[in-house]
């Protein structure tokens, strides 16, 4: 009997927790990875950056496996085909793999762990991509905390050393099964393109954490830690990336608990996975489509230099800053009244770091429709905004060198116009409910 071990969002062979229980589980084990076509199928660009992280990652993985005389099994297919074949061929004991808290993801195991059972075979999922998931962290009533807040204060207080200590799988990297000549399938035999994409580093340094509070807010600077495509594909693990904030940065370790914060929304609360407001009475806001002024706001052409300048960069790098982030969102939701789930659904195509939970939680917080929402009448003024963060003009001028001459084009909108029918526009659908 073998042990198989699948990789999907924890690209690392150390400190993975369903990896470690393989390893100790006394049968030898083959790791596998599915490119998974459910999911490539759905990818329109054929360059898609994060699909050349994956590769060059499990390309990393396979040339570790083999200094310890081991290889790893990859396919291109449907998870669901590739473990019918898998179970009917090779007599597995178990599979070990790491929690997935998608909608997505929780269908395909359930469907996958029952194809295995068919052959006496268990999927095994571990907790390894959060510090505490779905309902670790309750509030005194054992219900989800819906309020940033207090999940923070109780997240803070039950996580010890124990929560934070890393798992040694290098101990037991013997009990690997030795094999080799394993093809991993090319970018292109899937139809895609590699990128020459420079994705940012996994590792921080405990300077940039230490100047963390006081660079983060100001997107010309490199104030931030730019990881979040590897807690997205889990080639840093979460544990030693908090026990590290733990020492240098209590801010920083605040936006790991931020994260968690949104996982467990979309765990405990799945219906925001599915298009929905989590508060309900949002979703009666009569937002629009206006196609040329969405595609205004997705080419960086609104006229307000902040909002561009952060479009233009996620659309060049894959990366915008977390404080332009939140003015670009309510620029599309507030000021142009324009379904923010377009916006979203954009952001998911461009984003290195896209994750789900994080994404909608960001947008649900700046249309005001999520948890923590700070009251509706709060617009941001996207040119206060440029003046405070970007004082000295040097963002927007690095990522918009038009503005300031006559090809930059004028406001899309008045701000206080749109700051007026947005008011309205709220109210009316709030009243109701
Ligand atoms: P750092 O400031 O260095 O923070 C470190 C890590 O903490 C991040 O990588 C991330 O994992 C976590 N984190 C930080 N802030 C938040 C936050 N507000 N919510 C959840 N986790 C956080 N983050 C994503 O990881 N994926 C997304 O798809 C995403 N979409 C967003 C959409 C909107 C509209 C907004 C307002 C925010 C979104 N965020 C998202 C949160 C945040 O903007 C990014 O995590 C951050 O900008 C990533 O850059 P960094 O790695 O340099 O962050």
């Amino acid at each position: 009997k073998i042990t198989l071990f699948w990789f999907r969002r924890d690209l690392r062979l150390h400190d993975n927790a369903g990896l470690y229980y393989a390893l100790r589980s006394g049968n030898l084990v083959v790791p596998v990875f599915i490119f998974d076509k459910t999911i490539l199928d759905d990818l329109d660009n054929k360059e898609d950056k994060r699909l050349t992280f994956i590769h060059q990652n499990i390309l990393a993985i396979q040339k570790e496996l083999q200094t310890v005389g081991s290889d790893i099994l990859t396919f291109y297919g449907h998870p669901t085909d590739v473990w019918k074949e898998l179970s009917e061929k090779y007599n597995i004991a178990e599979v070990f793999t790491n929690t997935d808290y998608e909608p997505y993801a929780n269908e395909r195991d359930t469907a996958v762990a029952k194809i295995l059972r068919a052959q006496n075979a268990e999927l095994k999922a571990y907790k390894d991509q959060v510090i505490f998931e779905k309902k670790e962290i309750l509030s005194g009533q054992n219900t989800p905390y819906t309020v940033f807040t207090p999940y923070s204060r109780m997240w803070r207080e039950k996580c010890n050393d124990f929560y934070l200590s890393s798992y040694p799988n290098k101990k037991y990297f013997e009990n690997f099964l030795k094999w080799s000549g394993s093809t991993i399938p090319t970018l292109q035999t899937m139809g895609f393109k590699s990128t020459d994409t420079d994705f940012p580093s996994s590792k921080i340094s405990a300077e940039l954490l230490e100047n963390y509070e006081k660079a983060r807010d100001f997107p010309a600077m490199e104030g931030t830690s730019r990881i979040g495509i590897h807690l997205r594909f889990g080639t840093v693990s979460i544990r030693e990336l908090a026990r590290f904030a733990k020492k240098h940065s209590n801010l920083y370790l605040n936006e790991l608990i931020w994260r968690e914060f949104y996982q467990q929304i979309l765990s405990n609360f799945p219906h925001v996975g599915k298009g929905k407001a989590f508060r309900a009475p949002y979703d009666d806001i009569n937002w629009g489509y206006d196609k040329d002024a969405f595609q205004k706001w997705c080419d960086g052409k609104t006229g307000y230099p902040l909002v561009d300048a952060g479009m233009r960069q996620m659309n060049a790098i894959g990366f915008m800053h977390n404080r332009v982030r939140m003015v670009v969102a309510s620029f599309l939701a507030k000021h142009l009244l324009l379904n923010w789930r377009l916006g979203e659904a954009y952001f998911a195509e461009k984003l290195l770091d896209y994750d789900l939970a994080a994404n909608n939680g960001g947008w649900q917080w700046a249309v005001g429709s999520g948890t923590d929402a700070a009251p509706y009448f709060r617009i941001f003024n996207p040119e206060a905004q440029a003046r405070k963060f970007d004082p000295k003009e040097e963002y927007i001028k690095k990522w918009v060198p038009e503005y300031g001459t006559d090809e930059y084009p004028e406001p899309m909108v008045d701000h206080k116009m749109a700051r007026e029918r947005c008011l309205r526009e709220y109210k009316k659908a709030l009243d109701r409910s």
